[in-house]
């Protein structure tokens, strides 16, 4: 079966007369429990819930693998890097990733001794940085600069050294690009951004095949309580039902755009992995389903950019990706990644295609004056 159908489909109940296609959002702190603990029971709101089992069972046919849901992307990806750590062995992180991730590393995971090793998202690696390593952390593509690594070779080369590999999949979704069949041991993502895609709500989610270590994780969302709302659990679950077809318009708009960028004089440094001439496409075609909703560029100056932003009217001046409304924002502002005073961020949303070029070209001539 098409991924595409999966996703309308995925984790709903079976058919039952008189009961609705998604069952309601479970509102519960407590639940009623008698006699002695049973794991698979629901007893308190913090260990489990029956609307996040539902999401996680539909995340799990997504993404090929048991799945556990978290109240945010880095909820999730903070409780994998700790659950890593506390086993011993270095961490490998990609130094052009997201800097959230980067802060949490320097700021709790070096602090408590665990060595970490930050290589660029499209560096070739020697043998020397998977020696002694517990975990690598992958993001393809990056964001926001949107490279590209080969997640087969990596992984392969990664296990020969006795590492498991994650890859932050957010910007991708499982929609298109699934980790786990590439080989990865974990898939992790931010669900705030493309996989729910409305821009009203924050969540997480870690994938893998090993139930041991699926265990661990949910395990460590107990303890730390990093427990997503039911109504957000719900929400993203029947946003699921639209994934791809969002995607799937989304991708076509953005590489539509990429490709007007490209013929403008006015723009440099125009990434996207679909387009034939960037640097990432050729490994991007060999592991993904579809090149993603974000392009990245640049104008030649702050001003430029704050005026490109100014200009459009369909398109929002806001921070995140992934939604079904094109927004964009001058990366620089947040001084936390190593990128020039002109860069956008742009995320193309489901608008029609030829209101959204009308609109850029409209405010890249704005710009030139
Ligand atoms: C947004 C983002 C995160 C963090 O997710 P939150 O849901 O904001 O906690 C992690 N990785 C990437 C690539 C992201 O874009």
């Amino acid at each position: 079966m098409d991924l595409g159908t999966t996703a309308v489909h995925a984790g709903l109940p079976d058919a039952d007369q008189g009961a609705p296609f998604l069952p309601g959002p479970t509102f519960a702190g407590t639940y009623h429990f008698r006699g002695d603990p049973d794991p698979s029971a629901y007893t308190y709101g913090r260990t489990g819930n029956p609307t996040w089992t539902r999401l996680e069972d539909a995340l799990g046919e997504l993404e090929g693998g048991e799945t556990v849901v978290f109240s945010s992307g880095m909820a999730a990806m903070t409780a994998l890097l700790s659950c890593a750590g506390a086993d011993g062995g270095s961490v490998v992180l990609p130094s052009d990733g997201y800097h959230g991730i980067r802060t949490f590393v320097e700021e709790d995971l070096r602090r408590s001794g665990i060595e970490v090793r930050m290589i660029p998202t499209r560096a070739e690696w020697g043998d020397e940085v998977l020696e002694g390593v517990r975990l690598v952390c992958l993001e393809t593509p990056s964001n926001p600069a949107l490279d590209v690594c080969d997640v087969r070779a990596i992984t392969a080369r990664a296990h020969d050294h006795g590492a498991l590999v994650a890859v932050d999949n957010t910007t991708a979704t499982p929609v298109g690009q699934r980790p786990l069949d590439l080989g990865a041991d974990f898939s992790v993502a931010s669900d705030t951004k493309g996989l729910t895609g409305h821009d009203d709500l924050v969540l997480g989610h870690v994938a893998c095949r090993d139930p041991e270590w699926a265990e661990r994780v949910r395990a460590r969302r107990s303890l730390t309580g990093a427990v997503p709302g039911p109504m957000e659990a719900w929400l993203a679950h029947r946003s699921l039902a639209t994934l791809d077809v969002r995607h799937e318009r989304q991708c076509a708009n953005a590489a539509r755009t990429a490709r007007l960028l490209v013929k403008r004089g006015d723009v440099t440094g125009v990434r996207y992995p679909g387009l034939e001439s960037d640097p990432a496409h050729r490994i991007a075609s060999q592991q993904m389903r579809r090149y993603g909703s974000v392009v990245s560029f640049e104008l030649s100056t702050q001003d430029a950019a704050e005026r490109f932003l100014a200009s459009s009217r369909l398109i929002a001046e806001a921070t995140s990706f992934g939604g079904v409304h094109s927004t964009a924002e001058r990366r620089a502002r947040w001084r936390g990644d190593d990128v020039g005073p002109g860069f956008i961020r742009l995320n193309v949303g489901c608008e029609v295609a030829s209101d959204l070029e009308e609109d850029i070209l409209g405010a890249l001539d704005a710009v030139r004056g």
